[in-house]
């Protein structure tokens, strides 16, 4: 592409001006190595109608152009020139030299050389010619000629071309041209080695990482190098030695693929996005339809129709290019840094070229190959874009890796601190559920207890003693064991209270309550008041004369104990009424205790402070009578 800008520079500054003679004749004077011959050469359009060598050699001198510049460049015509040189050995022997015309996609040449003597056979040259056919075996067209010394000799060429109309002719000494060429061929073996290991290494760079513009890369730097050996004759004279008609619409195809995967890698690399910039990102996608579709039509429109709107789009994409890298560049995509030195680079080249061309700068190794040095460089400072773009993404991706570990452990930390907060909660709770259980269950039993006690004397109470009463009936009767009851009345209360006091009454109450108790020792047995100044005692498994002890025991206690009260001593009496059954049935309760309470009216009747037991079959029992 580099080329095809010093090309453009070229019609531009070039274009054919006329008439100025400084000399007929290009001379070789002895020890001359080359002879650059535009500025010698006359130049004559052929009519419409094709004439022979013979006309022309006749031609009238007026009928010649003088070319009189540094190059022959008549641009993109469809006509036949005729050019003419006359050639002088001024040296004083033999020289041996080669005339080269160094545009390679010329399509056909006829050279007459000295036509006047040697007959008008043509040497015929060209692109359109097998590669075999030519003399010497090279990509520019290089024809052998001898000279005697003083010799003098006179060279017409009829150039028929689709491609542009230049003829840059150098009249070579066959040494000087084989000593320059290696110079040269060494420049292009570098060149084209650069971009194939560029284009190998892209490539499986691309296969190991998956990075898809590295295969727009590897699409760009093989049409690139394709397309300036096409326009070189390198791959004519590699490539394809016999397809003539591939040799032309080659240029075609690969300058336009070219454009292509420059325009396609350039959205990708430097981000000329459809977000980014969706003007230059649809401009590019045209401009890159357009080249695809030339490309296409390279496969099977002629040349000559495609190559100006090739030219076009290769100039638009390289522009549009250029000015892309610079608003990335701009715009701080690091990037667009290397992306556009690469391209400054290759346009640099093409520069360099085109100024060594006009004799600007110097013609030397450097500026002859400044094409190939430019585009090598920018194909390298390209790739080292790309490495360094995936070495930037890689980072990217590596650091945003980083965070989400952080953030997932941070995440999975405040988890196990929820549930850790959770898992505390709960056995919180269950401790607290526990505790609150067991003060229930503590308070029902207090409870339990409080309404099974009596407040006053500390004895279970009425509904207490009916239930257990109620049990233990139904225990005897299953087992036939002897079961007693006593009922205990205290005497002569009323009139002990109504003296003394509910007070003094109240205490009494206490410790009659205290000696009954220590009297009832059995586990099994169970003393309760039953209301008032009457109390219960129930014994199991008790047959009737231990009842009669038991009952005869706390009566005798009470009758011997003293009660103090405010210095007085008083002294109490209980009666009480004793039955012992083994049941017949399962609800006696009501029996057992009539009994008891008839046993215990006796025992008032009897004169009080005594105790009368009764047994089952209502048989009377007299214990003691004491006190009365
Ligand atoms: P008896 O010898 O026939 O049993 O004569 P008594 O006076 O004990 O007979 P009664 O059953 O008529 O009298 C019971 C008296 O007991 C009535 C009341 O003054 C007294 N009393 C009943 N409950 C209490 C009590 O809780 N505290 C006090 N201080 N006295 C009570
Ligand atoms: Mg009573
Ligand atoms: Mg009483």
């Amino acid at each position: 592409m580099q080329r095809f800008i010093g090309l453009l520079c070229f019609f531009l500054l070039a274009w054919p001006s006329v008439g100025v003679s400084a000399q007929d004749t290009a001379t070789w004077e002895t020890g001359s190595t080359r002879v650059e011959l535009s500025r010698f050469v006359d130049y004559w359009q052929e009519p419409a109608t094709p004439v022979g060598i013979e006309t022309v050699t006749a031609l009238d001198e007026a009928d010649w152009t003088r070319n009189g510049s540094d190059s022959i460049s008549l641009g993109y015509a469809k006509d036949i020139y005729w050019f003419r040189v006359t050639l002088n050995n001024a040296a004083r022997q033999q020289i041996q030299t080669f005339l080269e015309i160094g545009y390679p996609v010329l399509d056909r040449i006829e050279i007459y050389i000295d036509p006047m003597t040697s007959g008008v056979e043509p040497l015929v040259l060209g692109d359109k010619q097998p590669f075999s056919d030519r003399p010497i075996d090279h990509r520019n067209f290089v024809v052998p000629l001898d000279l005697a010394a003083g010799e003098q000799t006179r060279v017409f060429l009829r150039v028929k071309t689709t491609s542009s109309m230049q003829v840059p002719l150098i009249w070579w000494d066959r040494d000087s041209f084989y000593s320059a060429e290696q110079s040269r061929t060494m420049f292009e073996g570098i060149y084209y080695g650069i971009v194939l290991v560029m284009v190998l290494y892209n490539l499986f760079v691309f296969m190991a990482v998956g990075e898809r513009s590295f295969l727009h890369y590897v699409g760009y730097i093989t049409a690139m190098p394709l397309f300036l050996a096409s326009l070189h004759g390198v791959a004519f004279q590699y490539l394809w030695p016999e397809s003539t008609w591939w040799n032309d619409q080659s240029i075609i195809v690969f300058l336009n693929l070219a454009v292509l995967f420059g325009g396609t890698f350039s959205i990708r690399f430097i981000n000329v996005t459809r977000e980014n910039h969706p003007r230059f990102n649809r401009w590019t996608v045209a401009v890159i339809t357009a080249a695809g579709a030339l490309a296409v039509c390279g496969l099977l429109l002629p040349y000559r129709l495609l190559i100006l709107p090739t030219i076009l789009v290769a100039f638009v994409g390289c522009t549009t290019m250029l000015i892309l890298s610079i608003i990335r560049w701009y715009r701080r995509d690091p990037a667009a840094r290397y992306y556009t030195l690469a391209w400054v680079s290759m346009l640099f080249g093409g520069i360099v070229l085109a100024l060594s061309k006009f004799t600007v700068l110097p013609r030397n190794l450097l500026t002859e190959n400044a094409t190939q040095v430019g585009s090598a460089l920018g194909v390298i400072l390209l790739s080292i874009a790309l490495a360094d773009r995936l070495d930037r993404e890689k980072k990217r991706a590596f650091q945003a890796q980083q965070r989400l570990l952080r953030e997932e452990r941070k995440a999975r930390l405040a988890q196990e601190k929820s549930l850790q907060v959770q898992r505390e909660a709960n056995t919180l709770l269950e401790e607290r559920v526990h505790a609150r259980t067991r003060d229930l269950e503590s308070l029902n039993e207090q409870l339990l207890e409080l309404s099974a006690t009596d407040a006053l004397t500390g004895l279970k109470n009425r509904g207490y003693f009916d239930r257990t009463f109620q049990s233990a009936v139904v225990r005897a009767f299953r087992y036939q064991e002897q079961l007693s009851l006593l009922v205990l009345d205290i005497d002569h209360f009323k009139k002990f209270n109504d003296t003394y006091g509910h007070l003094v009454g109240d205490d009494c109450l206490k410790m009659v309550a205290q000696c009954v108790r220590q009297h009832v020792t059995r586990p099994q047995d169970l003393a309760a008041r039953y209301g008032g100044e009457e109390f219960v005692v129930l014994l199991p498994d008790t047959p009737v004369d231990g009842a009669i002890r038991v009952a005869e025991r706390i009566r005798a206690e009470i009758e011997g104990s003293a009660f103090r009260v405010s210095g007085e001593v008083l002294h109490l009496t209980v009666s009480a009424g004793v039955c012992s059954v083994s049941p017949l049935k399962a609800d006696a309760t009501k029996d057992i205790f009539n009994w008891a309470d008839e046993a215990l009216y006796e025992a008032k009747g009897l004169g009080r402070n005594r105790v009368v037991a009764r047994k089952a079959d209502g048989q009377r029992m007299v214990s003691a009578v004491t006190g009365a």
